[in-house]
């Protein structure tokens, strides 16, 4: 989508530190990382929020997710534990409107958040 920051990564047209990617996601180092690992893992296609997937988005949320998992395993918190964050709407802090889980590692999380 046209001026959709993460779009622009996902096409390549904007430089991140990415950690891979395949033909439906990318996964890349956040820019102001709040832990010793926060990668960010977002479809390819545009999707602005949770709040907007459909039914017809199933296949793209399980490569999400099975792609969290191979976040945690690269850099090396899958034993250790880590966070999954989705913000969704700017009443829960969302500031990019494209779809994204943040998979952070590598210190403690507090619960409740
Ligand atoms: P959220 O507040 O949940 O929408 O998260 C957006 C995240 O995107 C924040 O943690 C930002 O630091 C991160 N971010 C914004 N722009 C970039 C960028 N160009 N490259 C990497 N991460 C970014």
């Amino acid at each position: 989508m046209d001026g959709c920051i993460f779009c622009g990564i996902a096409s390549g047209a904007i430089p991140a530190k990415v950690l891979f990617q395949d033909d439906h996601v990318v996964a890349f180092h956040d820019i102001h990382p709040v832990a010793p690992v926060h990668v960010l893992v977002i479809p390819k296609r545009h999707v602005a929020s949770l709040a907007e997937v459909s039914p017809d988005d199933r296949e793209m949320l399980g490569h999400l997710m099975s792609a969290v998992r191979r976040v945690a395993v690269e850099t090396g918190v899958a034993e250790s534990g880590f966070r999954t964050v989705i913000n969704t709407g700017e009443g829960a802090g969302q500031s990019v409107f494209h779809l994204h889980i943040h998979v952070l590692g590598g210190r403690t999380f507090p619960w409740p958040p």
